[in-house]
């Protein structure tokens, strides 16, 4: 139903505040250097500072965002549709992080 989709869209558009969109370039910044570190120690406390910053940076986005522990990250979130393996709650909420991370993009291009 057409109506209950923009209501959606505005909830969307409201979390995507300018607090929410520097958090997601600073995220999508540190992910390939986090990504490249995980599962090794890389600091004196296992973490470098970048991947300190990241997982900072990540937690408050995932809370600004509403997203979740159990949820992927944005950043996995690469593809509209969900992996075939994902339960119905996962792939649920994959499509909505998916929603949030369009909508970011286009703030970030938007902002370009
Ligand atoms: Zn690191």
């Amino acid at each position: 139903m057409p109506t209950k989709r923009r209501r959606i869209d505005r909830r969307r558009k409201a979390q995507v505040t300018r607090e929410a969109v520097a958090l997601f370039v600073q995220c999508e910044a540190l992910y390939p250097i986090r990504n490249a570190h995980f599962m090794r120690e890389c600091g004196s406390d296992g973490r470098c500072g970048e991947c300190q910053a990241y997982l900072d940076a990540k937690l408050k986005l995932n809370d600004l965002l509403g997203i979740e522990p159990w949820m992927r990250d944005i950043e996995e979130v690469d593809t509209a549709e969900p992996p075939g393996d994902l339960d119905p709650l996962r792939a649920k909420a994959w499509r909505r992080t998916w929603q949030l991370r369009c909508a970011l993009e286009a703030e970030v291009e938007r902002a370009r």
